[in-house]
């Protein structure tokens, strides 16, 4: 049926243009139907040139008429299929690659990552597909919090095989994501299947951003298939759940479930403290105790900030020439909390918990009580009054509230749920985690 649907756009094509342009271009064009997809249309061509040109003179057209022929919406590939241009694909994806495998850290090592209640599963999973990978547990699926240690872990795996000879890919989705509309836009698509599909240890880390992008979902959904029957090890990190990224067809949601599911979660004040130990010894830094202690009740569980503060204190030390005794780090982390909760802005609160919960902005600031609303104005609520220097009344205004009264209420409120539900909880760490990450990179 799809064969028919492209011959009749090229037949319905012939009848809207001149003879003599449809000789010129649109003879050679053939349809591809053994790589075409309901939302992805291929002709094929035999030079770049009348392929450069179809794409920019006919594209449009083809797509319209496309649509029309089968009521879908389709993204329109011309591709250009002759011998040379197969050849030159092996040996550029050959250099991309031996590039790709020294992208990841050297320094993401089993070995240097502490292991807690709050992430011994993922490490112990982790571990056992470095050491058996494409057997048990493929996929790999490891979510969890910003700068919990996910690329760590991912990459942990991807080094240990590195150095067992296997041919790893790390890539970020969205170097995934930019590497296919690259190949797509120059009519490449061969090498990009190449490329993935020539390697031993697939890594794809923060998949979350696949969200509702559907060509690129099903150009995964191939990549992953075709990986894992030949019992390829595939790992992706997520910032959440497959179940919670929103706009993620089922058939890759449940490809995701196949293999393991585990999650990190906050490190635990014990893990902290052990982290906050390692990270000093290995940048040289010798802390007492009672501040390895301080620091762990004081920062929050973002691993990536607690490293960046140690090396921050750790600088001031030097520079100021004073040693690093407590009463110095509790001066130094005052400045750098209060520094920090000055640039978090509401605004960016309730986009944040807008953009994870689901909910719009206008609506959190409306009086609105569906009970997904108000559950999202709480949490804004609450995290306004925590990460923002804002008063109560300040936040009461900005969320139209009669009075401060009405922000106690909502924090009281919210409090006690989280005291009854430790996945909210978890859930508003995040949140917070999340927020404070952003603001630190602005
Ligand atoms: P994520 O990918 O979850 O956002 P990363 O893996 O990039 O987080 O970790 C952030 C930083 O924290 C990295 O420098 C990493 O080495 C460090 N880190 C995270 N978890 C641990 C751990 N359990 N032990 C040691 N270092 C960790
Ligand atoms: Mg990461």
């Amino acid at each position: 049926m799809s064969t028919n649907i492209g011959q009749k756009v090229l037949d319905k094509l012939k009848d809207e243009i001149s003879q003599n342009e449809y000789n010129r271009y649109i003879k050679h064009l053939k349809y591809d139907e053994k790589s075409s997809r309901s939302d992805i249309a291929i002709f094929t061509t035999n030079n770049i040139l009348s392929a450069k040109w179809i794409k920019t003179k006919y594209q449009k057209k083809i797509a319209h008429l496309y649509e029309i022929e089968s009521g879908l919406k389709a993204e329109i590939i011309v591709d250009v299929k002759n011998a040379k241009s197969k050849q030159r694909v092996k040996t550029v994806s050959k250099k991309e690659q031996s590039n790709q495998s020294t992208l990841l850290n050297p320094s993401f090592t089993f070995n240097s990552f502490v292991q807690g209640d709050s992430n011994a599963l993922a490490y112990n999973v982790s571990k056992a597909v470095a050491e058996t990978p494409g057997k048990q547990y493929n996929p790999l699926f490891i979510y969890g919090g910003v700068g919990l240690g996910k690329t760590h872990l991912m990459q942990a795996i991807g080094n240990y095989r590195f150095n067992m000879g296997d041919k790893i890919i790390y890539n970020t989705f969205e170097q995934f994501l930019n590497r296919y509309t690259n190949h797509l836009r120059t009519g490449t698509m061969d090498r990009f299947r190449d490329y993935y599909r020539n390697c031993d240890i697939l890594l794809i880390d923060d998949i979350q951003f696949i969200s509702r992008k559907e060509q690129t979902q099903e150009e995964f959904f191939h990549t992953f298939n075709e990986l894992h029957s030949l019992s390829k090890q595939i790992v992706i990190t997520s910032d959440r759940a497959p179940k919670k990224i929103a706009g993620l067809a089922d058939r890759l949601k449940s490809r995701f479930e196949w293999g393991m599911l585990v999650d990190i979660n906050p490190p635990e004040l014990e893990t902290k403290i052990a982290i906050i130990k390692k990270k000093s010894e290995l940048n040289g830094i010798r802390l007492d105790e009672e501040i390895v202690n301080y620091l762990a009740t004081k920062l929050g569980s973002n691993i990536r900030e607690i490293e960046g503060t140690i090396i921050k204190i750790n600088a001031m030390s030097s520079l100021l020439r004073q040693k690093i005794t407590l009463e110095f780090t509790k001066n130094a982390i005052e400045d750098y909390l209060s520094e920090k909760k000055k640039s978090i802005t509401i605004d960016t609160i309730v986009d944040i918990v807008s953009e994870e919960l689901n909910v719009k902005p206008s609506d959190i600031k409306s009086k609105k009580r569906a009970k997904k609303i108000v559950e999202a104005r709480r949490i804004s609520i609450y995290l306004a009054r925590n990460l923002t220097p804002n008063s109560m009344p300040q936040i009461a205004i900005y969320f139209g509230m009669k009075d401060h009264s009405a922000i106690s209420h909502a924090m009281k409120k919210i409090e006690e749920i989280i005291e009854n539900d430790e996945n909210l909880k978890v859930a508003i760490e995040e949140l917070s985690n999340k927020i404070e990450t952003l603001k630190l990179q602005n």
